[in-house]
C-alpha cells in the first residue's frame, strides 16, 4: 500500500510537471487520486453501476420483470457459470475506453483495474466473486497487436498484477479467424468455435475478464474452451456490456 501511496504522489507531480489532463474532457488534474486514473473526479464519477435487477444468465440489466432477457431466451445456455457486467458502454463510459484505446491514455488501465476489483465484492444482489482465485485475461485476436500495436486488455491484466496482486494467469490464446465484429450472432459462435485455445495448467474455478461485452459469444468459447480443459467453474467479469 505504501508503495501505491508513493507512486500516487509521483503521479501527480508528474502531471504538474508534463500535464496530461483528463484523457476524456481535458480537465486539468490537480489531485492524486484524479492523476493517478487520468480521469478528472467528473469524468470517474460518471462511472455509476446499475444495481437494478440482472439477467440471471448475462448479468445485463432487465427491462422486464423476467429473469432472462431477451437474446438470452434466444440461446440455449452459456459455458459460464456466471457473468458480472459493469458498466454501459454509452456516453461518458463509451468515451473513456476509446480514450484509452485510441488515444492510449495507458494511466486509464489503472482505474479499469480499480473498476474491476470493485467489482468482486458486488453489486448485485447476492453475487459476490469468490476473492483468491486466478484471473484468465480474455486474449486478443489475432492480428489485434499487428493492428493497433497493444493490447488493452493484457495492460489491465499487467496492472491488476503488479499494482494490486491479483493472481493472473496467461493460458487462453486466440487463434486467426475471420473478424468478429463483421459476423452476426449465430457465426461468431461457429468462428469462435475451435480458435480459442488453453495452454498449461488450469486452475478449478476461474475469473475471466474482457473490456467489452457484446453477445457473448467471445465469452463462450473462453469458458468453453477452459471446461473442456479441466476448469470446473468459470465467471465472467467484464467492464462494459453493450
Ligand atoms: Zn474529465
Ligand atoms: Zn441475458
Amino acid at each position: 500500500m505504501k508503495t501505491l501511496n508513493l507512486s500516487k504522489k509521483l503521479y501527480l507531480l508528474r502531471e504538474y510537471l508534463f500535464p496530461l489532463n483528463c484523457a476524456v474532457c481535458g480537465e486539468t488534474l490537480l489531485d492524486e487520486e484524479d492523476a493517478w486514473i487520468g480521469l478528472c473526479g467528473e469524468c470517474a464519477e460518471s462511472f455509476q453501476v446499475d444495481s437494478g435487477k440482472r439477467c440471471s444468465a448475462c448479468g445485463r440489466p432487465l427491462i422486464s420483470e423476467l429473469d432472462i432477457c431477451m437474446s438470452c431466451r434466444k440461446i440455449d445456455g452459456n459455458a459460464y457459470d456466471s457473468m458480472t457486467l459493469m458498466y454501459p458502454y454509452t456516453g461518458r463510459e463509451q468515451q473513456v475506453l476509446k480514450a484509452y484505446k485510441f488515444g492510449k491514455h495507458r494511466s486509464l488501465a489503472r482505474f479499469f483495474s480499480e473498476k474491476l476489483l470493485s467489482a468482486m465484492n458486488g453489486f448485485q444482489a447476492g453475487k459476490v466473486l469468490p476473492s483468491g482465485l486466478p484471473w484468465i485475461p480474455v486474449p486478443p485476436r489475432a492480428g489485434k497487436l499487428k493492428a493497433s500495436g497493444w493490447d488493452q486488455v493484457e495492460l489491465i491484466a499487467k496492472t491488476l498484477e503488479k499494482l494490486y496482486h491479483v493472481p493472473v494467469r496467461r493460458c487462453l490464446k486466440r487463434l486467426a479467424s475471420k473478424t468478429q465484429k463483421e459476423l452476426g450472432k449465430s457465426e461468431r459462435m461457429t468462428n469462435l468455435k475451435g480458435r480459442i485455445i488453453c495452454s498449461g495448467s488450469v486452475p478449478e474455478e476461474a475469473i475471466v475478464f474482457d473490456d467489452v461485452f457484446t453477445t457473448g459469444a467471445t465469452m463462450n468459447a473462453c469458458a468453453g474452451t477452459l471446461k473442456d480443459s479441466g476448469v470446473k467453474k468459470v465467471h465472467g467479469l467484464c467492464l462494459f456490456y453493450s
